[in-house]
């Protein structure tokens, strides 16, 4: 009987989900004897064509990104979206506040345009505007146990679910007042982090005043972020794709700050959207009509 035929697709990111999945180092092997791997970045010649399952990392960000994607549905029966880039747009979406010409010129240097260079597309786009996607495992990286899980159930024809609550669910943090109103919530400015003298590791990050994504965010991480003593930075998104994960951020905490407060967050958008701009209905060069070009 024939092996089933695997393809791994990298796309516009930073092909650390690829290396998510090798994190789960001897367990691969058995995955790997069990199928085809027909192209991938192990491998010296993709041949994408005739998929058991196809793995899509990496958001929509060049022509040559679009060619990739619709080649791949086409030739997949199972195709899985791997990491926020894939799934939400995710940390290089946040491109779409500039114009392409802006992020060259900031890149390259003004008007230097070297040949060979595939061309940006107006706005960067998870693949979902493009191409139907069975399975989507959003994270940046994504778990190496959730990526294992998810791409076993689609090798074996299974559904697989995300979790659909939020990371304060998963969080051992100790929450008592979270979302108190209180107007200690913040010092001068509401990334107090670096102006706290002590965080204590028991308490949740928000009721110490310090930002945290956590309750517009998906479950799913182990909350390895609040674990490791950092606060959650919303990479899985948000729990429910209907949610706008910054804008319920802003609500939830325009509860409990002093009023005007938020005015004073230096980067809000990048707070609250870091990996979901491009799902979100924030504004975008795109948005307001533009090329991108201008
Ligand atoms: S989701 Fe994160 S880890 Fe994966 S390609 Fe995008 S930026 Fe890299
Ligand atoms: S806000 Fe953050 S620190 Fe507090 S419970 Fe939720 S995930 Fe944990
Ligand atoms: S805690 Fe938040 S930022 Fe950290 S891995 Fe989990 S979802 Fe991502």
């Amino acid at each position: 009987m024939s092996k089933p035929r695997l393809a791994h697709v990298v796309l516009g990111g930073c092909e650390g989900c690829y290396v998510s999945l090798l994190d789960a180092g001897e367990a691969l092997l058995p995955l790997l004897e069990a199928v085809d791997l027909v192209a991938s970045p192990l491998v010296a010649e993709d041949d994408l064509t005739d998929c058991d399952v196809c793995l899509v990392e990496g958001a929509v960000t060049t022509e040559r990104d679009i060619e990739k994607l619709l080649q791949a549905r086409k030739a997949s029966r199972t195709l899985v979206a791997v990491g926020s880039c894939a799934a939400l747009g995710g940390i290089g979406g946040l491109r779409n506040l500039s114009t392409r010409t802006e992020v060259l010129d900031t890149a390259l240097g003004v008007g230097e345009r070297p040949t060979g260079l595939p061309a940006l597309t107006a706005r960067v786009q998870p693949i979902s505007d493009f191409v139907t996607v069975d399975m989507s495992v959003p994270g940046c990286a994504p778990e190496t146990e959730t990526l294992l899980e998810a791409l076993t159930a689609a090798l074996e024809g299974r559904d697989w679910a995300l979790p659909r609550r939020n990371m304060c669910d998963e969080c051992g943090r100790t929450k008592i007042k979270l979302l108190e109103h209180s107007s200690e919530f913040v010092s001068d400015s509401v990334y107090a982090i670096m102006e706290l003298d002590e965080i204590d590791p028991e308490v949740c990050f928000l009721e110490q005043g310090v930002i945290c994504m956590g309750p517009m965010t998906r479950e799913g991480c182990g909350a390895r972020c609040t674990v490791a003593g950092v606060p959650c930075r919303g990479c899985q998104g948000p729990s429910r794709p209907e949610f706008e994960q910054g804008g319920k951020m802003v609500d939830a905490l325009a509860a409990v700050l002093p009023a005007g407060a938020i005015m004073f967050m230096d980067d809000l958008v990048g707070t609250g959207y870091r990996f979901s701009m491009p799902i979100s209905i924030f504004p975008t060069i795109y948005d307001h009509g533009g090329d991108g070009d201008e």
